[in-house]
């Protein structure tokens, strides 16, 4: 213990304390006086040098590494010298811990899971996430942000249900697709990265058993999962394969509605992933994609640490590359066969998502606590989230949705 505050104290006491335990010196470096000048009061009060050992300035012993020197001898003064040697192993300890800290930032900032379509990353991943079952545990049987109206976050968006945003930001998603049911009831429907089938159970759910709505995704897991949670459900109308959104073996001009949202994110070619979305819908069928974007980078191009926060924000959760929203709308416009497009964004609605994230697993940490295996992940999950939380704060990305009709 004794030890242990010795190190604490060379290290890190402020002046004031340190000057406590050794007055001289510290009244000799504000008189300017040599560093290691032993100071004495005479009977009279004045106060005299007694001995010069060491050559330093005052304005030396402003510098760390001198100044750790000091405080070194002075500890080897006050406390005796074994006391030092004893307390190496721990200032060892404490050396080597704080080069790992000073490392951190430069080990964080590297992402981990980047984007690699021949080892197929991103069903890698999302099978890890469904085996794990930590994201179903928090977020739900929805692996997208919620929607937060401007009271919600008003009124404090921690008081909102995590889990319930999620359904309000797919009503207003099918809201936003003018799917009501009533006027616009597609018969065929295709939820394109359908994760663990959410959001295709919900559809289906809404429009009853004369739709069909099938979803796909690149996860073995996921499709596990959701047939799963399909038969729990009872619900008969929703049917899940694993099948990439690029190269998708359904026959031309075959559904009503195409629906994919955060899915693009992961998408390495985006104007294949548009096109071949748009071969699939039938003539008058529509579009909707919901997608983390980037802001437009053509009027006024990205500095060199927004480029350096975009690459990390791929390079951790697996995406190849962002676009704007309006290279989305470029692109639907580009096949020649969209119209209609309607583009907004919704990054305002959803930013309280990121860091309710956080704070679900804060106010039910059990589920995490006991998965010491997880806990690396976990916390540069958390780190990532809030990374994405300030990226959407500040517009260097946006929440693009995005609507479209295939031209009759
Ligand atoms: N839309 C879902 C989940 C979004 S998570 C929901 O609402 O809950 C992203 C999903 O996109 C994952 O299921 C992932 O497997 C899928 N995905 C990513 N790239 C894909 C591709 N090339 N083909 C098919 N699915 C893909």
């Amino acid at each position: 213990m004794k030890v242990t505050l010795l190190v604490w104290g060379l290290l890190f006491l402020p002046d004031s304390v340190q000057s406590f335990l050794s007055p001289g010196v510290h009244r000799a470096a504000a008189m300017n006086l040599p560093g290691k000048t032993r100071l004495t009061s005479t009977s009279s009060g004045a106060i005299q040098p007694v001995r010069r050992s060491l050559q330093a300035s005052s304005s030396v012993v402003k510098k760390p590494a001198s100044r750790l020197m000091v405080n070194l001898l002075t500890a080897t003064s006050t406390f005796g010298a074994s006391s030092i040697i004893k307390s190496l192993p721990i200032l060892g300890t404490l050396v080597v811990a704080g080069l790992l800290a000073a490392r951190l930032p430069g080990v964080i900032a590297r992402g981990w899971r980047s984007y690699n379509k021949e080892e197929n990353s991103v069903g890698r991943e999302y099978d890890a996430w469904t085996r794990e079952k930590i994201l179903e545990h928090y977020w739900g049987e929805h692996i997208h942000l919620g929607y937060y109206t401007e009271e919600d976050q008003k009124a404090g968006y921690l008081k909102k249900n995590f889990i319930g945003a999620k359904y309000d930001f797919i009503d207003r998603m099918m809201a936003f697709a003018k799917l009501d049911g009533q006027t616009f009831k597609p018969a065929k429907v295709l939820d394109v990265g359908c994760g663990i089938g959410g959001t295709t159970r919900y559809i289906a759910k809404k429009l009853g058993t004369t739709s069909q709505v099938s979803g796909i995704t690149l996860s073995q897991e996921q499709v596990r999962r959701a047939k799963e949670l399909a038969e729990e459900q009872d619900v008969t109308n929703a049917e899940f394969q694993v099948m990439d959104a690029l190269h998708m073996s359904y026959p031309d001009n075959s559904f009503d509605l195409v629906w994919a949202c955060e899915s693009g994110e992961h998408m390495p070619d985006k104007k294949a992933y548009v096109e071949e979305m748009v071969r699939v819908l039938k003539p008058g069928g529509t579009l909707v994609i919901a997608c983390w974007c980037q802001r437009d980078a053509k009027a006024f191009p990205l500095s060199r640490s927004e480029q350096k926060r975009v690459d990390f924000m791929c390079t951790e959760w697996s995406h190849p590359y962002f676009i704007s929203i309006q290279d989305f709308e470029r692109l639907a416009l580009g096949t020649g066969v969209m119209e209609n497009v309607r583009t907004e964004d919704w990054a305002k609605f959803t930013l309280p998502s990121w860091r309710h994230s956080v704070w679900v697993g804060v106010f039910d940490p059990f589920f995490w606590m006991l998965r010491p295996h997880l806990w690396v992940k976990i916390l540069r999950d958390a780190f990532t989230l809030n990374v994405f939380h300030n990226a959407f704060k500040d517009g260097l990305m946006g929440y693009g949705m995005i609507y479209a009709q295939k031209k009759k």
